[in-house]
């Protein structure tokens, strides 16, 4: 017990792509657990920083973005999705998605609020409703396809209800929501007068056929949406950490209200290499080749997962693969991703810590493929190896 640490952190112990992490190190095994990419992003966005700082762009950025970033994210999502948005009054960049998650939470909810998530649920969002007093409530998207039930979903609306938040390209199951799904809970978002927050950070990695629809372009969504996203995973730069959020005038002003006051502003000579990433990238190949090189990275993943006797889970989107650990013997996900860890030297992320009730978890585990395909085809080899669970474990 910790006598320094106030109950809203105490209670929250120490997320799991830390502790991964950390054990993938000091084991020295493959980390395909924690989210990153494992190749660098393109030199010209690094020449753009560089070029930033030696041009003495490095006191404060403007609080809620650089004139020229907000442009060009705007013109981003009205390019890719025909949503318009107005730079000045209607984008905010934010130090990652998960400062504009954290500053949308403090903007609009009020203590005893909810908000609706989908289960499993990236780790932050509890995390951040409790710290503005609120919680969330989850609705159970089901194996194998990661449907979900439309009355469980009504159900989950109350007159508490602030919200409802949408990881769309999901993370960890990989679900691109349809437009069908999309409308439902637009439906549901317009009855109780909730806020559609989407969580949208890899829009640009999605697979096959999949087609990814912002909630905000749907009829009657485009003021009661907060459509939050990052260059991390877009551009392979997670430690620059540059988002944002585009929402109404009436929305930005409550997130804005927020982040105001826990960074002010975002890193100056990223914001400025980030734009040059985005104008790039209107002009490019830059999106088709990123999924290009995704899809043969998912599949090489696919392959090796599969060789090693774990079936597969259906995905759309991400840089994830969940496979299906059930009938190998394990205990629970975390004991098969400890034996990954320990006897394979492969470390995956157990999704129960995205569970509200980890026990209610299916036994599955997240590999990250946003790798160079060496990396992949070495984890590979050592699944191979990968044996029934020892006795008693
Ligand atoms: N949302 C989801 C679903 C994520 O997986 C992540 C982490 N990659 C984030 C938000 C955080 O994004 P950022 O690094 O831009 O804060
Ligand atoms: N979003 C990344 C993931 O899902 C991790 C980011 C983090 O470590 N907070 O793996």
């Amino acid at each position: 017990m910790n006598r320094y640490a106030s109950k809203r952190v105490a209670s929250l112990g120490t997320t799991v792509f830390g502790e991964i992490s950390q054990l993938a190190n000091e084991l020295g095994a493959i980390n395909l657990g924690q989210g990153f990419p494992g190749f660098a992003g393109p030199d010209i966005v690094k020449s753009a920083a560089k070029q930033a700082i030696d041009a003495n762009q490095n006191q404060y950025a403007p609080p809620y973005g650089i004139p020229r970033l907000q442009q060009a994210i705007a013109d981003t999502y009205q390019r890719a999705y025909g949503l318009s948005a107005d730079p000045g009054s209607e984008v905010t960049v934010t130090t990652g998605a998960t400062e504009a998650l954290l500053a949308t939470m403090l903007g609009i909810l009020n203590p005893g609020d909810e908000v609706v998530v989908f289960e499993p649920f990236y780790d932050a969002y509890p995390a951040q409703a409790s710290f503005a007093g609120g919680s969330t409530r989850p609705v159970r998207l089901q194996t194998p396809d990661w449907s979900f039930d439309p009355d469980e979903l009504a159900r989950a609306f109350n007159e508490r209800t602030r919200a409802i938040l949408i990881t769309n390209p999901h993370n960890p199951t990989g679900k691109v929501f349809t437009e069908e799904e999309l409308d439902l809970i637009a439906d549901l978002c317009q009855a109780h007068d909730a806020i559609a927050i989407t969580d949208e950070v890899y829009d640009r990695i999605i697979f096959d056929d999949a087609v990814h629809v912002p909630i905000a372009t749907r009829p009657g969504m485009r003021d009661r949406s907060i459509t939050i996203n990052s260059t991390g995973k877009t551009f392979s730069m997670t430690g620059w950490k540059i988002g944002y959020a585009i929402a109404s005038p009436e929305l930005t002003e409550a997130i804005r209200g927020a982040h105001q006051f826990i960074t002010f502003a975002t890193a100056t000579p990223f914001q400025e290499a980030m734009a040059t990433a985005l104008e790039d990238a209107l002009e490019s190949s830059y999106y088709a080749d990123l999924k290009s090189r995704y899809t043969a990275l998912r599949n090489t993943m696919k392959a090796g997962l599969e060789n090693a006797g774990l079936p597969v889970l259906p995905a759309s989107g991400s840089f994830f693969l969940l496979a299906d650990a059930a009938g190998r013997g394990f205990e629970d996900d975390v004991t098969f991703c400890m034996h990954l860890l320990r006897e394979v030297g492969v470390a995956a992320i157990p999704p129960s810590a995205f569970y509200q009730d980890p026990s209610t978890a299916p036994i599955l585990a997240r590999f990250c493929f946003a790798k160079e395909s060496d990396m992949l085809e070495a984890a590979a080899q050592r699944l191979a190896n990968l044996s029934q669970a020892p006795a008693g474990s």
